[in-house]
């Protein structure tokens, strides 16, 4: 499994997680680019936004309710930014499906 983050969802790979139900994962980026950044991934692996189909769609109901249960957290009640970057020019540089979880500081707008 070349993936790095099939091997941490797996836990072949340690990491200090967030949240974990049977289908997601969250855990903290080891670059962050904010006081919290977590990201929330799908257990199984897509590749990216584009690979969302029928089949495994409920996906998305299952990442949004992790982090709906996530931005109760002290460090979002300021609130907090989703982004997923998909594809070479969305930036996206893990392809394993993920969804950062920003906050704790003022964000700017529009990303560069
Ligand atoms: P992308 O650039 O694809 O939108 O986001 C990938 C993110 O994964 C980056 O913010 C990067 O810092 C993070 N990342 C890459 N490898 C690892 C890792 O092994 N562990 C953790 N916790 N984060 C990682
Ligand atoms: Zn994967």
């Amino acid at each position: 499994m070349s993936c790095i983050f099939c091997r941490i969802a797996s836990g072949e790979v340690a990491t200090t997680k967030a949240y974990e139900d049977s289908e997601v994962v969250a855990f903290y980026d080891t670059a962050p680019q904010a006081p919290t950044h977590i990201l929330v991934i799908p257990k199984a692996h897509i590749p990216s936004l584009s690979a969302i189909t029928e089949e495994n769609a409920h996906i998305g109901t299952a990442i949004f309710r992790a982090i709906a249960e996530l931005s109760k957290r002290a460090e979002f009640a300021g609130g907090f930014r989703v982004v997923s970057n998909s594809g070479a020019d969305g930036g996206q540089t893990v392809g394993h499906l993920h969804f950062h979880m920003l906050g704790g500081r003022a964000l700017g707008w529009p990303p560069g």
